[in-house]
């Protein structure tokens, strides 16, 4: 018989592991937060100012006083929690009033409001798809949407990243069964937008249903506000469900299913990450109201965050700095080693910014970058700040690798 493994000697071994290849992750304690400025403890437990530049709170609401405001009003009348899942008795007026404010914005039937982006994703593809069925998605896809796919026991097949070449010749490769195409409508980690219209296409022509996960799209991109997909101007039949996070653009907590109100409907009786949680707190349904009536009639929000996105670009661009191609929030500064990453974000700290450094495996190995992200609470100095920093942060990396080589 062979002989059991050691928990605690395999976890000792690839932590080790980790911190050879500068993998290790700690968390930071944010103390106090005042618009985009928040108040960190540092490594020794210090703290200190620092201007964020690697939230995702892209149109400024997370601390907008109406939003804060609507939280405090909906605690003191209806407590801190929903008290049981939705189909118990966990279902209160906010939740179902958010539902219909967002699904009027979308302009969709039917919205259906979950815990969060990560629940939400598991329980569209486990509610629809099964051992039979195919999800193909796009290899940059968001994890919450490929651990979707393993807990639905579907067939899980990628391409090659905004491919939608790639993507029909999956979707051919597996007939039989249902079939699903997902994908991310801003990609996370690379802030390029998917090229929906093409996948609609395969998506059509192979009777596959699309998902667009639009974590990164809703309140930023669009007419209104109302995302990738509104910007690709695809219809119902074309895009018939779509995931919208609240926590984001929202500046709050949750996620919404948005789309055809017999998906939706199957999804709310069926999914298991839907049935067997507690209802997100009523308070925060109210709170993220009040920042969707923001997000859709406050356009100079969405303005201001494209003219300081054109602001960052043409002042990396003019200090040589390598950006890849995104024109939304989402504008990486790619550093390659871990190492490098970690150093060029030690770097930006010193210079009071916090821009965290990303790393395998939330993206591809060799592929650590500084993901930087502008909100509308961002001023024009901050962002000339920032690159002079990213410039500077660039030239001391560089200097103190080519000391090591040396
Ligand atoms: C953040 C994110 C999620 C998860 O949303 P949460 O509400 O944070 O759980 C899902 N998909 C994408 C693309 C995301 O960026």
């Amino acid at each position: 018989m062979a002989e059991r493994t050691d928990l605690r000697q395999r976890i000792a071994a690839q932590r080790a592991e980790r911190e050879a290849r500068a993998l290790l992750r700690t968390r930071r304690t944010v103390l106090r937060r005042d618009g985009m400025r928040c108040e960190v403890q540092d490594g020794n437990g210090t703290p200190r100012w620092l201007t964020n530049f690697c939230g995702n709170d892209y149109l400024g609401l997370a601390q907008q006083f109406a939003v804060a405001a609507a939280l405090q009003d909906a605690s003191s009348r209806m407590g801190t929690g929903a008290a049981a899942s939705h189909l118990v008795c966990g279902h209160h007026a906010a939740h179902e009033a958010l539902e219909r404010e967002v699904a009027e914005w979308l302009e969709v039937p039917a919205a259906l409001l979950f815990g969060n982006g990560y629940l939400a994703n598991l329980a569209v593809v486990q509610s629809l798809l099964g051992d039979n069925d195919v999800c193909v998605q796009d290899r940059l896809n968001h994890a919450s949407l490929v651990d979707a796919a393993r807990l639905s026991g579907c067939r899980l097949r990628r391409y090659p990243h905004a491919d939608a070449e790639g993507a029909l010749r999956q979707l051919r490769a597996s007939p039989g069964g249902a079939a699903m195409l997902a994908t991310d409508g801003v990609f996370s980690m690379d802030g390029d937008v998917a090229p929906l219209r093409e996948l609609s296409l395969a998506a059509r022509m192979q009777k596959a249903l699309l998902y667009v996960d639009d974590a990164h799209g809703i309140g930023v991109l669009g007419p209104d506000g109302r995302g990738s997909v509104a910007e690709a101007g695809l219809d119902l039949r074309a895009a018939p469900l779509r995931l919208a996070t609240l926590g984001k653009a929202l500046g709050g907590y949750g996620a919404m299913v948005v789309g055809d109100a017999e998906l939706v409907r199957h999804l709310a009786e069926t999914a298991r990450p839907y049935i067997y949680t507690t209802a997100l707190p009523p308070a925060q349904a109210a709170a993220t109201l009040a920042a969707v009536k923001l997000a859709r009639r406050e356009a100079w929000r969405r303005e201001k965050l494209a003219a300081l996105v054109a602001r960052f670009r043409a002042d990396a661009q003019r200090h040589g700095l390598e950006l890849m191609p995104s024109d939304t929030p989402i504008q990486p500064v790619l550093c390659g080693g871990n190492a490098t990453a970690l150093a060029m974000s030690a770097s930006l700290e010193r210079d009071g910014f916090w821009v965290a450094a990303i790393r395998p495996p939330t993206v591809p190995e060799g592929r650590a970058r500084l993901r930087v992200t502008l909100s509308a609470a961002h001023t024009d100095a901050d962002v000339d700040a920032l690159v002079d920093a990213l410039a500077v942060a660039r030239n001391r990396v560089g200097a103190a690798a080519d000391s090591h080589v040396a």
